[in-house]
C-alpha cells in the first residue's frame, strides 16, 4: 500500500467528501482541467477521484464511451455517480492502455518516495493516449508542517510529501513513454515574501481532521476507533512515566541527579 493506516482513516471520514467541503477554487480547477482533457478522447479514468466531482463535471460536459473513477477511500466512492472501483494508485485493477485518458489530481503529492515511482508507472501503464495531472505548485512543505502534540512528530497535516515545479512536471513521465505537451500554472494569488519567510517559524495548527501518522493522535471522535484508542492508551502509559512534579522541581534546582541510560529485563514463557 502507498500509505499508512492512520492516514487512510482520515479519508474514510464521510464529512470530508461532502461536496460543500470543496471550495470555489476546487470547482474552478475542475473546470480548467476538464478543458485540458483531449477533446477526441472517449474513455477516461480519474485516479484518486475522491467524491467524483471532477468526473461529474466531465460527464455533464460531453458524451463518453466510458468514464470511470477509482479511489482508495470507500467513503469517497459512495458519492461517485459513474463507474468506480476501490483501488490503490500503485496497483490499478485495469489493463494496459485500458483508458485513452488517465487523470490524476491532487494525489501524487501525497505519495511517499517508495510508492511515487510505481504510481507514475501505473498511470502510464493504463493510459493509452494522454495523462492529465495536477498537484500543488512549488509548495514549501517544510513551512506547512504541523507538530503532533503527543509524540512531537512534525508532518504535513494533509500528508503532502512531494513538491513540484515546472521542471519536475516536465520530467514526470519522461522515462515512461509520455512527453509533456503543456505545463501550466493555475490560480495565481499574491503572497508576501515576508509572510512566506515567517511561515518557516510557525507550526501549523493541529486541526480537526489531522491525525499523526506516527502515533495516531487526533482530536476527532470519528477517528477514535480501535487503532487510535490503542495508540492513545500506549501514549497515556508513557505519560505516567513522567516523574512527579516534586521530582521535576528538584531537578530544576539541584545541579545533578541520578539517572540511568538503560534498562534490561528477562522474561520466561509460562509453561
Ligand atoms: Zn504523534
Amino acid at each position: 500500500m502507498s500509505s499508512n493506516l492512520f492516514e487512510e482513516q482520515v479519508y474514510e471520514i464521510d464529512e470530508i467528501w461532502d461536496p460543500e467541503w470543496f471550495s470555489q477554487g476546487d470547482h474552478e480547477r475542475f473546470a480548467t482541467l476538464g478543458k485540458l482533457v483531449p477533446e477526441d478522447s472517449e474513455t477516461l479514468l480519474d485516479v484518486g477521484c475522491g467524491n467524483g466531482l471532477f468526473l461529474s463535471s466531465l460527464a455533464n460536459a460531453r458524451e463518453w464511451k466510458r468514464i470511470c473513477g477509482c479511489d482508495r477511500s470507500k467513503a469517497a466512492l459512495s458519492h461517485v455517480t459513474v463507474e468506480n472501483h476501490r483501488a490503490d494508485i500503485v496497483n490499478l485493477p485495469f489493463y494496459e492502455n485500458e483508458f485513452e485518458v488517465v487523470s490524476c489530481q491532487e494525489v501524487i503529492e501525497h505519495l511517499p518516495s517508495v510508492s511515487f515511482e510505481s504510481a507514475l508507472d501505473e498511470l502510464a501503464r493504463v493510459a493509452e493516449k494522454a495523462i492529465v495531472i495536477s498537484v500543488p505548485y512549488a509548495e514549501d512543505i517544510r513551512s506547512n508542517q504541523t507538530e503532533c502534540p503527543s509524540c512531537f512528530t512534525r508532518f504535513h497535516p494533509d500528508f503532502h510529501m512531494q513538491s513540484f515545479d515546472e521542471d519536475a512536471m516536465n520530467r514526470l513521465f519522461a522515462s515512461r513513454g509520455f512527453r509533456p505537451v503543456l505545463v501550466e500554472k493555475l490560480a495565481p494569488f499574491d503572497v508576501s515574501r515576508h509572510f512566506q519567510f515567517m511561515k518557516r517559524f510557525h507550526t501549523k495548527t493541529f486541526q480537526k481532521f489531522t491525525i499523526c501518522p506516527v502515533c495516531g493522535f487526533n482530536q476527532n471522535d470519528e477517528l477514535k476507533d480501535e487503532l487510535t484508542v490503542r495508540a492513545e492508551n500506549a501514549q497515556s502509559e508513557r505519560k505516567e512515566l513522567r516523574p512527579p512534579l516534586s521530582e521535576r522541581f528538584k531537578r530544576l534546582v539541584i545541579p545533578s541527579y541520578k539517572c540511568y541510560r538503560w534498562i534490561a529485563a528477562v522474561y520466561r514463557a509460562q509453561s
